[in-house]
This record gives structure tokens, C-alpha cells and sequence, in this order.
């Protein structure tokens, strides 16, 4: 009841974006109780973003945080609406109109650029491209590995580096036993590729990658690791990064035990290359070859590299949502405490959270921090939140009108079903199903 005795109004949040950002936001929102419905908009036909989109096909146990992140999805007052896309199906304002607050967390999909000669020819990919294949996004370019391919060149010294050199390297069998499309893995079964070169513009006491993630790399069968011994060489402020950041002292005593281990002539090699930066991509055409320019002084000369397949994996960028005020430079929407902001002014009841509030950094749990700091703001803006001008069901209202076939909660669970199953009769993780349309079908095949 409110002051004067009259009902109190229903109060209705939407998060915009279920991967980890908005589904913890989403936790965070039922916890706090201020409001009597939470609807979750999701431009894909499934929820959880990165963890199904982006973590790779063979980290199955990371993967299966997806069961702690559904049970926010799973509470009464909560609906999915999956396959719309907002600002291109709905636009903010439409949901600003009918939520008292929203919650935007739609991450990054989108590569930051090199800026080099050749990254626009055939076989220069981004990261992002190559994730959103090997895990079957709907909206993924299909990836056809040049017939010729016998090296690619990974740029970064992060995790989605790490992730790309072992997919690109590991055997047929062990990706069947994955959810990978089966198209992708007939696609990279059939590779004629022996070397992925892995390019560092810094040092090992630098990288990003994280320790298990750097030993299983160590450990893959079939293939050796290449480290030249005059990469590891430290200088001064490598010397103080390995006696004071453990992480730094982990990586570099790995690369040096890569370093002097003998090959041992496996089919495949992954070869590490560290203070190097690349300068030019040559084709014609399709990419054939990459120049890694030294980045430090007094180093060695200019190393051209024949190279078939060059994938930057060196940060995503966000891309603008219309709608909202977007800084091009961090692919960030600006924001105070999560509360949007353009130039001086608030956009009352609008929240971003995940990575396009921070930018790309963090593992997955790194955002249930981020969500909960921007609920907060939400929550104790609740009392002067404006007035909604309709409700929620006018939103579904117009999706039904413009003819968005919406993914409900219940659909998933049947494509869920449809993919555990496909994957139990393979002997396989549940293989994700990539095509919108076959989505769609199997969906309504099940609902009968
Ligand atoms: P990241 O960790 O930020 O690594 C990006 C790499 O690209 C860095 O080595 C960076 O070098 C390099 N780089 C940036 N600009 C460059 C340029 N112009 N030329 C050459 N190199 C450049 O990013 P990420 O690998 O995309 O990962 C994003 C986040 O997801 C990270 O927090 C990561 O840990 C997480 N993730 C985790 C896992 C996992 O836990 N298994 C898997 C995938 C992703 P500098 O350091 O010199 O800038």
C-alpha cells in the first residue's frame, strides 16, 4: 500500500542481455525484492552469453556455471525473452517506457583493430569471429579454413588467445566429445594446419594468461611448444615483476621449461613469440605471410612468418546501442555507479553493467562484483525512479506485431533438451545447435 492507502504499482525491471553480466544483475534485483516483475531480453534464441558463446567448447567445466546462472531465470516473477534484439526488435525507449528501470549488460561482440596493412584481407579474422564459429552463435560468419592452411598466427598474450591456438591445434576426436557444432568440427578435423604462432608484444612476465590455462597448453597431446631462450631473457622491470607478482614468476618458469624441452617431432607445433608486434599482413588477396616487427630496443630483425590465418585476439570492443550515449574510444556506455550518463546528465532508470560498463577484463565471476555495485545504485534509486508510462506486456504486445518470434524460458528448456540429447547419442557434451532457423524448428517440433 502506498501513503494515501492505494495499491502500491506493480514495479517492473528488464535486463537487457542474459550472459553472466545481466544474469548475475538479475540475482541481484530478486534479492533485493523492489520489484514484482524482471523480464530478460536476449538477442540470441538461448541464454548465457559468453559462458555458451564465447568460453571454449572444451571447458566444459566452465561452461557449467550455466546452472547457477538459470536459477534467476527459473523464478516465477521472471520471464526470458529470448531472439529479440533490443534496438533492432525494441528500441530502449520503448523499454524505458515500460520498465522502471533497465539493466543493459550486452557486453562486447565486436574485436579491437590492429591498424595494419592486410587486416582487411581474406584470412584476417577477429577473435570474436572466430569464438562466435567454434561455438555456434547464430549469428556467427561461417569460417572456411583456407585449403592451403599449414600456419596461423594468433596475436595477444590473453586467455581468448590461449583458447584459439589450443582449438586450432587440438585432434578430431577430442572435439567431437565437445558441444561444437558438428560442421565446425568436420570443418577443423579436416585442417591441413602443423604450426599456430602465438605473438606476444610484451614479455612472459606481462601476459595475461592465467596459470591452468597456460599448463594445459603445455599438455596437449600431439603437440610440441616452441620458446626461444632469448625471449625469456629478463630485464630490469621483468626482474621485479617475477620477484613480486606470482602470476609473472608462474608464466615465465613455464615458458622457460618450454623452452628447454626437446621436440619431439609431434604432427603439431605451437610456437611462442614474445616481443614482437606485427606490422604488416601480406596477401594478395588471402592472407600469406605476417611481418613481427621487435619491440625491444636493440633487439633482433624484422621476422616474416608464411602464415595462412592471422586471428587478432587483442581485447573485444563494445559496439553503440541506439539509444544510449556510447564512448567510442573504450567501447564503453558511459556510466556513474552503473546509473547511465550523457555528457553531465543521468538517464534515470538506466543501468549498465558487465563489460560494457568496465570494459573487457575479468573472468566470468569478476561480473556478480560489477552487478551487484549497479543493483545497488538501483535499489536506492527505487523511491525517485519516474513514473512508467506503460507496462511490460505492451512491449510483448509490440514484439507480436512486428513479428519477433520471441525464445521463451520454456523454449529453451526444449532446445536444451534437443541439444543433451544430440549429444548423448554422440557420445558428447550437448552440441549446440548453430542455425537460427533449425533453432526454431526443433523448438516447435518439441512444444508439438
Ligand atoms: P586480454 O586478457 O586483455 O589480452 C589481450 C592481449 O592482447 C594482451 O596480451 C595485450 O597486450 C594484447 N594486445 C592488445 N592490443 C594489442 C595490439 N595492438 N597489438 C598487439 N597485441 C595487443 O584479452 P582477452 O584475451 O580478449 O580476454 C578478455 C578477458 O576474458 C580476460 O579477462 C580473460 O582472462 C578472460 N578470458 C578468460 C578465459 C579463461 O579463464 N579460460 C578464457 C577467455 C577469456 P598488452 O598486455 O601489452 O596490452
Amino acid at each position: 500500500m502506498d501513503d494515501d492507502g492505494s495499491p502500491a504499482a506493480a514495479r517492473a525491471a528488464a535486463v537487457v542481455g542474459a550472459g553472466p553480466a545481466g544474469l548475475y544483475a538479475l540475482a541481484a534485483l530478486l534479492r533485493g525484492e523492489a520489484f514484482d516483475r524482471v523480464d530478460v531480453y536476449e538477442a540470441a534464441p538461448a541464454p548465457y552469453g559468453l559462458v555458451r558463446y564465447g568460453v571454449a567448447p572444451d571447458h566444459p567445466k566452465t561452461r557449467n556455471i550455466s546452472r547457477v546462472l538459470a536459477r534467476g531465470l527459473q523464478q516465477h516473477q521472471v520471464r526470458f525473452l529470448g531472439n529479440v534484439s533490443v534496438g533492432r526488435d525494441v528500441t530502449i525507449d520503448e523499454l524505458r517506457a515500460a520498465y522502471d528501470a533497465v539493466v543493459v549488460s550486452t557486453g562486447m561482440l565486436g574485436d579491437r583493430r590492429l591498424g595494419i596493412p592486410g587486416e582487411e584481407l581474406e584470412g584476417s579474422l577477429g577473435a570474436s569471429e572466430m569464438v562466435a564459429w567454434y561455438t555456434g552463435h547464430p549469428q556467427a560468419r561461417p569460417i572456411a579454413l583456407p585449403a592451403d592452411l599449414s600456419a596461423a598466427t594468433v596475436i595477444g598474450a590473453g586467455n581468448v588467445a590461449l583458447d584459439i591456438a589450443r582449438i586450432l591445434v587440438k585432434d578430431a576426436a577430442t572435439l567431437r566429445a565437445t558441444s561444437m557444432p558438428r560442421h565446425v568440427v568436420d570443418v577443423l578435423a579436416a585442417s591441413t594446419l602443423t604450426d599456430v604462432h602465438l605473438v606476444a608484444r610484451r614479455g612472459p612476465a606481462q601476459a595475461k594468461f592465467t596459470s591452468p590455462e597456460l599448463h594445459e597448453l603445455g599438455a596437449l597431446e600431439g603437440v610440441d611448444i616452441i620458446v626461444d631462450p632469448d625471449d625469456l631473457v629478463l630485464g630490469p622491470a621483468d626482474e621485479e615483476a617475477v620477484a613480486t607478482d606470482r602470476h609473472a614468476r608462474v608464466t615465465v618458469d613455464v615458458c622457460h621449461e618450454w623452452s628447454q624441452r626437446p621436440a619431439t617431432g609431434a604432427r603439431r607445433r605451437i610456437h611462442l613469440h614474445f616481443w614482437r608486434r606485427p606490422v604488416r599482413i601480406e596477401g594478395p588477396g588471402q592472407v600469406t605471410a605476417i611481418e613481427l616487427e621487435a619491440t625491444r630496443s636493440g633487439d633482433r630483425p624484422t621476422l616474416r612468418l608464411p602464415t595462412q590465418l592471422v586471428v587478432r585476439a587483442i581485447g573485444y570492443h563494445g559496439s553503440a546501442l541506439p539509444g544510449l550515449p556510447f564512448d567510442e574510444a573504450t567501447g564503453t556506455v558511459p556510466s556513474r555507479d552503473g546509473r547511465v550518463v550523457a555528457g553531465d546528465d543521468a538517464l534515470p532508470g538506466v543501468y549498465v553493467t558487465g563489460w560494457l560498463r568496465r570494459g573487457p577484463t575479468g573472468v566470468i565471476a569478476t561480473n556478480r562484483g560489477d552487478a551487484n555495485e549497479v543493483v545497488e545504485s538501483v535499489l536506492a534509486d527505487v523511491p525517485t525512479l519516474p513514473a512508467r508510462r506503460s507496462d511490460p506486456d505492451a512491449v510483448e504486445r509490440l514484439l507480436a506485431d512486428r513479428d519477433v518470434r520471441v525464445v521463451g524460458w520454456e523454449d529453451w528448456l526444449r532446445l536444451e533438451a534437443h541439444e543433451k540429447a544430440a549429444g548423448d547419442a554422440a557420445g558428447a557434451d550437448p552440441i549446440v545447435v548453430h542455425d537460427l532457423k533449425t533453432v526454431i524448428e526443433v523448438i516447435e517440433a518439441a512444444a508439438g
